[in-house]
């Protein structure tokens, strides 16, 4: 017998889906996870498996799909995922029809935006934008305590905002893009340039990766730093100052009273976010005659992809609460 106040929610990455029983405070009663088979059916099944995996509890809940792509207006189907075998696929009414009960489908950084600003590092702001630093850097954005998802969808493509005019290209085709220089990828291009140049102060990095420039890993250049090594912490100090920069673009745009920062390259905490704050006020539009934005780590983590699409789900809209 499921309980009223439960929702599943779904996470659906290129590698693992993680789905969880999530309450209305926003809290993971209970976890499974699979991986993400590359065959459509087989994938699709493992979703479905999910559910059922849960137990009982998640009898007749509603659940929430957080996907790994760009999600049609209609929370249903998912137009692209660069990573999973999904074009036009009506995912929600197909999960619907075989789960009998409502399903709805949310970009998965959106639903990540969304639990950060209901239960995580953004409570207590209406207006709250989440950059997420990975590979490439990506985000969400609650403002006036709704989910903004663009006339078409796919609003949020932080890290393709233009920061750099003709700059190094992009994956999405264009070049200078935002993640190019604040993204996990840019880390390592410009930790492999330091090595390259064989440099003394570079000793540290090379060592950690066996002095293999393609074997280094952003999760290294952290430890380094965390222990204090020069060059790594002015690499992770680079990436910072390049996420202030973008940050003080979207906050003349957006006006947010929060950012909230995650990502696997946000786990250096200050040693990114202290280089982000200073850029970020000298870079504000008008900085010193209005207020700014807090610079804030994320606390859901994994998490909070799997929360905000149960969440969601739970209240259909976003907006209706
Ligand atoms: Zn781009």
């Amino acid at each position: 017998m499921g309980d009223v106040g439960l929702a599943v929610g779904i996470d659906v990455g290129g590698t693992k889906i993680a789905a969880g029983l999530v309450n209305g405070d926003g809290r993971v009663l209970h976890r499974v996870r699979r991986d993400s088979p590359h065959d459509r059916e087989a994938l699709f099944e493992a979703i479905a498996g999910t559910v059922g995996d849960l137990g009982p509890d998640a009898a007749g809940a509603p659940v929430g799909v957080g996907a790994a792509g760009f999600v049609d207006l209609d929370r249903s189907t998912v137009l692209f995922a660069p990573n999973l075998p999904w074009r036009a696929e009506p995912l929600g009414a197909t999960l619907a029809a075989r789960l009998d009960r409502s399903v709805v489908v949310e970009n998965d950084a959106n639903a990540a935006a969304w639990a950060e600003a209901r239960f995580g590092a953004g409570v207590g702001h209406r207006d709250v934008v989440c950059v997420t630093v990975g590979t490439g850097v990506g985000g969400g954005m609650v403002l006036d305590g709704q989910l903004v998802r663009g006339g078409f969808g796919v609003a949020a493509e932080f890290g393709h905002l233009p920061v750099v005019p003709d700059g190094v290209a992009c994956g999405c085709g264009q070049y200078g893009c935002w993640e190019q220089y604040a993204g996990g990828r840019a880390l390592l291009r410009r930790a492999g340039d330091l090595l390259r140049a064989g440099l003394p102060e570079a000793a540290a990095l090379s060592a950690a990766c066996g002095g293999v420039v393609e074997q280094l890993e952003g999760s290294a250049i952290t430890a380094l730093a965390e222990q204090g090594d020069p060059a790594a912490v002015e690499l992770l100090a680079e990436l910072g100052h390049w996420l202030g920069v973008g940050l003080a673009g979207l906050a003349a745009v957006l006006d947010p009273t929060c950012f909230v920062i995650g990502g696997g390259v946000a786990d250096a905490g200050d040693l990114l976010l202290q280089p982000a704050r200073r850029t970020f006020a000298r870079r504000l539009p008008a900085g010193g005659a209005r207020r700014a934005a807090v610079l804030v780590p994320a606390l859901l983590g994994n998490d909070a992809g799997m929360i905000g699409a149960g969440d969601l789900a739970r209240g259909m809209g976003g907006g209706a609460r």
